[in-house]
């Protein structure tokens, strides 16, 4: 349970103590009081309003700003050329003032984008790895303190959504093929390095998302999870291969996804299916966790204390409820690659204030990535409106998956996989249903393969457009 201002889990969970001899309560060790102590602020701050968490993010921007155009060639010439003095107070149109960061800015920037001199008290970098759909990978870098920010709102989360951390973890998940295959999976003894670091965590497992959903369920039956995580698209078609055959999973008690747009379908069909709650947060490689579903709605709440993001529209002015726009966002502690307004490629409506009473910003939902617009023929892109699976499912019900991939402005192919073959009449009206859909004359063709390939980022995604991105 969460109280204004207090952190009181139902279930007291100790963290592990790092004096022998001393067990309750704990004394933990470095990362585990690091994470804690960011912890008890961050479950302060959630409650401040929005102005007040602007006002803390401010302080925080003006330091990244200073620090960049000190030491960030890229930045040293971007602020110059938009007439921002750094090291001034940040407002939010100092904001409105500094362009839009695009990634084929990024990409060119090169090692321009990365500090000359990183504070020591950063700690060492790593390599974040930015798999964009097209052209050159961005070579960006993230510190231990970036690190810190990442755990800390792993660990928020699991309090949001009051999990037992002593129970079950199972994970279907990208890996790479013959890694963690039925019928047995690959087994570990913790959560994970933010969780693990603070408590003596239940096992997790894993199996891989490339496995036959009848393989899923006899996995999951096997190991009776608590909790379940996997990518949206893959919860539906479970969710549907267990109501259909009326399978039951009664060990879990809460589904939590990544990776894909949840849509109410999707928690319709999870609770439909099993009668549990979907969890949902929001993240990127280049700035963490950007939301967190509230505990109590079905929106979602900025990560503030982490990153700063602004949902814009077409002519860059900030989105109000109920609109839909571009998310740029900007890592609040990143001082190896600062990134300032970078626009990251998804699509998010901004949401009205929660009734739970935090002033963390809200996001109702994110409405997908650049690379699954459909581009029209007149310049614009929109997010295709590919139709009711049932009605491809009245022309036949061979198909076991499939993807449409927009080749060119005006070719679409759609790959399928198919249980039998689907003859040249059920192609026609396939082709008829796609032209009705779309709402443009495109030329559709059909190719069958034996599997979909899974996007850079290991999702399956049904739309991808070569020429949107
Ligand atoms: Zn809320």
């Amino acid at each position: 349970m969460v109280e204004k201002g207090v952190m009181v889990e139902k279930r007291v969970s100790i963290p592990r103590s790092s004096v022998p001899g001393i067990v309750s309560p704990a004394i933990p060790g470095r990362m585990a009081s690091l994470l804690l102590s960011l912890l008890y602020q961050l479950d302060q701050t959630q409650w401040l309003t929005p102005e007040e968490i602007f006002a803390h993010q401010a302080k925080q921007l003006r330091l990244l700003f200073s620090h960049a155009a000190r030491t960030v060639p890229f930045y040293q010439r971007r602020f110059a050329e938009a007439g921002v003095d750094a090291d001034a107070e940040v407002t939010r149109e100092t904001l409105d003032r500094l362009p839009i960061l695009k990634r084929a800015e990024l990409q060119a920037a090169g090692k321009d984008i990365n500090t000359t001199a990183l504070p020591k008290s950063h700690g060492k970098t790593h390599q974040i790895e930015t798999s964009g759909s097209t052209g050159r990978a961005v070579r960006m870098y993230g510190t231990e303190v970036t690190n810190l920010f990442w755990r800390a709102c792993v660990m928020r989360e699991h309090f949001w959504q009051e999990r037992d951390l002593g129970g079950k973890l199972a994970a279907i998940r990208w890996s790479r093929k013959g890694v963690a295959m039925p019928p047995d999976g690959a087994h570990g003894d913790s959560w994970g390095p933010a969780s693990g670091a603070i408590y003596p965590t239940g096992p997790a497992v894993l199996l891989n998302v490339i496995s036959e959903l009848p393989d899923q369920v006899a996995w999951l039956r096997k190991e009776a999870p608590d909790y379940l995580i996997s990518f949206p698209s893959n919860l539906m078609a479970l969710a549907k291969h267990c109501i259909e055959r009326d399978i039951s999973l009664p060990s879990l008690k809460q589904v939590m996804t990544v990776g894909e747009t949840v849509t109410d379908q999707t928690r319709r069909l999870v609770r439909e299916a099993w009668g549990i709650p979907l969890k949902d947060s929001y993240s990127s490689e280049e700035a963490g966790y950007l939301t967190i579903q509230c505990p109590e709605y079905d929106v979602y709440h900025v990560q503030s204390e982490n990153v700063l993001v602004e949902v814009v529209d077409e002519s860059g002015r900030a989105c109000g409820p109920g609109e839909v726009g571009r998310v740029l966002i900007t890592p609040l502690h990143n001082f190896a690659t600062p990134l300032v307004r970078y626009e990251l490629g998804d699509y998010a409506e901004v949401g009205a204030p929660c009734a739970c009473g935090r002033g963390l910003p809200v996001i109702k939902r994110t409405v997908g990535r650049q690379r699954n617009r459909l581009a029209l023929p007149d310049g614009s892109t929109v997010f295709p409106y590919l139709g009711d699976h049932g009605d491809y499912k009245a022309i036949t019900k061979a198909v076991q998956r499939f993807q449409f991939i927009q080749r060119s402005i005006n070719e679409i192919e759609k790959l399928m996989v198919v249980s039998e073959p689907v003859t040249p009449e059920q192609e026609e009206q396939m082709r008829a249903l796609i032209l009705r859909n779309l709402g443009h004359p495109f030329n559709v063709t059909f190719t069958y393969v034996d599997e979909i390939p899974l996007s850079p980022r290991g999702k399956y995604e049904e739309f991808v457009s070569e020429v949107a991105g």
